[in-house]
C-alpha cells in the first residue's frame, strides 16, 4: 500500500491511497483541471481512480469532488450529512454516490475503509483509516478536539497523516480577525501542533513508518514548528516528520 498528497492546506486538500490496482482519492478540494494536473505529477490519470471518499463539505475538501466523479465516472463515498451539504457542487451529469455510516467499515475493491466521526464545524464530518489487510494508513485533519474514539481508531498505524493546523501563539498574535481565531482554535475547529503531538503521544506508534504533518496554516504555522512538536513525541529527527504542503503536497510513500 502507498499514499501521496496532491496538496494540503486551507486552499485545497486531496490524498491518494493505493493498494494493488485500487486507488482512492480522499477529498478533492481543487478544481477538476488542477486535480488532473496534480494527479499527473504522481503519474496518475483520473480514469485510474476507483473511488472518491469525501470527509466533509468544506470547499477545501469538496470543491472539485463531484465534478471529477461525474466527468470520469468515479463513484463517491460520503456520509448523508456531507452529501446533503454538497448540493451546490453537484453537476448535472449522472453520479454514483454511496452513503456511508461514519461508524461502519466498508471496502472498495482491495482497500478497506474505516470511517470515524470527528468534532468539526460541518454537518456530519468523518475521517478515515485505510487498510489492505496487512497495513493501516490513518488520516486525521479538520478536527477541533481529540476524542477517545479518535485515539482508538489511529492506534497501530503504519502511516499517519495528522493535522498540524496552527501554532497556538502564532494564531493568538497573528492576523486573523477575533471571530476567525475563535473558530479555528475552538473545539469544532482545527488541531494545533501541541494538540496533535498530544494525540500522537497517546498512540501505539511501534509500526509507524511515515508520519506526515498536514493542513498547515500559511499564516499561523511553519513547517519547522509542526515538525518540532511531533518529533519531540517520537524522539526522532525533526525532518523525519514529513510535510504535506499546499503547493507540492507529498510524493508517494510506501507502507
Ligand atoms: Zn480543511
Ligand atoms: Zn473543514
Amino acid at each position: 500500500m502507498r499514499f501521496a498528497s496532491l496538496g494540503s492546506g486551507s486552499a485545497g486538500n486531496a490524498t491518494v491511497v493505493e493498494a494493488g490496482e485500487t486507488r482512492l482519492l480522499l477529498d478533492c478540494g481543487f478544481s477538476v483541471k488542477e486535480t488532473v494536473l496534480r494527479l499527473s505529477r504522481l503519474g496518475l490519470q483520473a480514469e485510474q481512480l476507483s473511488g472518491i471518499v469525501i470527509t466533509h463539505e468544506h470547499d477545501d475538501h469538496a470543491r472539485g469532488a463531484f465534478k471529477l466523479a461525474a466527468r470520469y465516472q468515479v463513484p463517491v463515498w460520503t456520509t448523508y450529512g456531507t452529501y446533503t451539504m454538497c448540493q451546490r457542487y453537484l453537476p448535472a451529469q449522472p453520479l454514483t454516490v454511496h452513503i456511508i455510516d461514519a461508524h461502519t467499515t466498508f471496502a472498495v475493491q482491495d482497500i478497506e475503509v474505516m470511517p470515524y466521526p470527528v468534532p468539526h464545524d460541518a454537518r456530519e464530518p468523518a475521517q478515515f483509516v485505510f487498510g489492505d489487510g496487512a497495513r493501516r494508513f490513518g488520516v486525521l485533519t479538520d478536527v477541533g478536539s481529540v476524542t477517545p474514539h479518535i485515539v482508538a481508531m489511529l492506534h497501530g498505524c503504519d502511516g499517519l497523516l495528522l493535522e498540524c493546523n496552527h501554532d497556538l501563539e502564532m494564531l493568538r498574535t497573528g492576523p486573523y480577525a477575533h471571530s476567525l481565531k475563535k473558530r479555528v482554535g475552538g473545539w469544532l475547529g482545527h488541531l494545533d501542533n501541541q494538540s496533535s503531538a498530544k494525540l500522537l503521544a497517546q498512540l501505539d506508534n511501534s509500526k509507524l513508518k511515515h508520519l506526515v504533518a498536514a493542513h498547515l496554516s500559511e499564516k499561523n504555522n511553519t513547517p519547522a514548528l509542526a515538525q518540532q512538536a511531533l518529533s519531540e513525541v517520537l524522539q526522532c529527527a525533526a525532518d523525519w516528520v514529513q510535510i504535506a504542503s499546499q503547493q507540492q503536497g507529498l510524493d508517494w510513500r510506501a507502507l
